[in-house]
């Protein structure tokens, strides 16, 4: 209950502020007032939680998108303290039966022929996997990923995201990576026909079908269809990252039907685990999946795919489901999104463009020190919404699923007040 959640006190985050790395605190600087970061306290079941201080927030960051089923889904706590009942970490070389039903589940629910799923703790991990995965399936060693893409900070994954912040202090990454502008077909065309072997050395075009830390970038009419067609002209893979897009997000259970193209392989974390506990999986077609079947060992990770884990996934299907959460995501999506472009009317000077799908919405300013105001305004109102890491001109907005109208509301006007106030 929210008096048993009483044991964090201001102290308590006090001193352990003392212990947070000095840039994130000269970071939230920017954000919130002071470099307050709202410590939670105790989250409801919905939208929204408290501070120490008691003060309530709309979650508009929503975990980076893990909370499609709201915080603290009642139904998915449920399955996964169930769960703990009866057996929490598993010995790997029994099969498990809940990994079983969840490959079962996800076979029946993602699009096309998606058959087999291997379970991971991170989206980071299911980038990695999918792409040992390509490689193992195609021997072949060239890569093509996007501009502005985002698919992780492992070695392997960072060598797809484009950001080279994040990027210059590792280099070498893995070589064979070659990024394309998003959208750009005639350039991947070009880098497909320009590869070592004209084509037939890539083993994946890695992407995600809505840039998430790009932006909220979405794809131009008719691209991820061109793309599915190239890879398909030099018989590489097609990977979606759907790590951030999926579960709902977008208006659809998978971003994928959203454009009605499907992958090879398909990356899921973040809201798979129904905000309660982390897992991910990597989906991919029996084609694609046999290669490993030789050696089942070959990629291996001990937390994933655990019971609590599957547990937590099962249910937040279940939920995702039973309450048709992806049609609401679109539904109040598309209101969310017209709300917010309506009160931007008059301030073109400082907002250059509102876009998203479902609740899945990017706001870019013409300069980044408006969205750090904006946001921090937001947040001096009590409505947090998230920055991206690869374009620092744009605050994301990704509620959960099940946020009412009237918080939606309290968005759009809280944003409408705070316009007119930043320079
Ligand atoms: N891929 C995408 C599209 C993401 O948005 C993210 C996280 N922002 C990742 C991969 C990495 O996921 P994680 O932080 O769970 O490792």
């Amino acid at each position: 209950t929210e008096d048993e959640a009483k044991w964090i006190t201001k102290e308590t985050v006090n001193n352990f502020r003392e212990h947070v790395n000095p840039g994130f605190l000269e970071y939230r600087k920017t954000v919130t007032k002071d470099g307050q970061f709202a410590a939670v306290e105790w989250s409801d079941e919905g939208s929204c939680f408290k501070d120490v201080n008691g003060k309530k927030y709309i979650d508009c960051l929503g975990g980076f998108g893990i909370y499609n089923v709201g915080h603290r889904n009642k139904k998915v706590v449920k399955a996964v303290t169930d769960q703990l009942k009866r057996q929490a970490l598993h010995s790997q070389d029994l099969l498990d039966p809940l990994r079983a039903i969840l490959a079962k589940i996800l076979a029946d629910i993602t699009p096309g022929d998606l058959k087999y799923s291997f379970f991971t703790n991170s989206g980071t991990e299911s980038v990695e996997a999918a792409l040992k995965l390509a490689k193992m399936y195609s021997d072949r060693s060239t890569f093509i990923s996007t501009t502005r893409s985002f698919h992780g900070k492992s070695l392997g994954s960072l060598s797809g995201t484009a950001k080279g912040m994040f990027r210059k202090p590792f280099l070498p990454l893995i070589p064979g990576f070659r990024h394309v502008p998003f959208g750009d077909i005639d350039m991947m065309r070009k880098t497909f026909e320009t590869s070592a072997l004209v084509g037939e050395d890539v083993a994946a075009v890695i992407l995600e079908p809505i840039q998430g830390e790009g932006g909220i970038i979405l794809p131009p009419e008719g691209y991820l269809k061109q793309v599915r067609d190239l890879c398909d002209q030099y018989d590489a893979l097609l990977i979606f990252d759907e790590v951030q897009t999926g579960m709902g997000r977008t208006g659809k259970m998978f971003c994928a039907e959203v454009y009605n193209v499907v992958p090879d392989i398909l990356c899921l974390a973040k809201a798979f685990g129904g905000g309660v506990m982390p897992a991910g999986a990597v989906v991919g077609k029996e084609k694609v999946f046999k290669s490993w079947f030789d050696n089942p060992f070959m990629h291996t990770t001990t937390f994933g795919g655990n019971p609590l884990a599957c547990a937590a996934a099962i249910a937040t299907i279940d939920v995702l489901l039973e309450e048709d959460l992806p049609s609401r995501a679109a539904e109040v999506g598309e209101y969310f999104l017209q709300g917010l472009k309506d009160a931007a009317v008059g301030h073109e000077d400082k907002v250059m463009e509102i876009r998203g799908k479902g609740l899945m919405i990017g706001i870019e300013f013409h300069k980044d020190e408006v969205g750090y105001e904006v946001s921090k305004a937001l947040f001096d109102r009590g409505i947090l919404v998230a920055g991206t890491l690869v374009n620092s001109k744009t605050i994301r907005i990704e509620p959960s699923l099940t946020i009412s109208y009237e918080e939606v509301n309290t968005v759009i006007n809280a944003f409408k007040e705070v316009l007119p106030t930043v320079k």
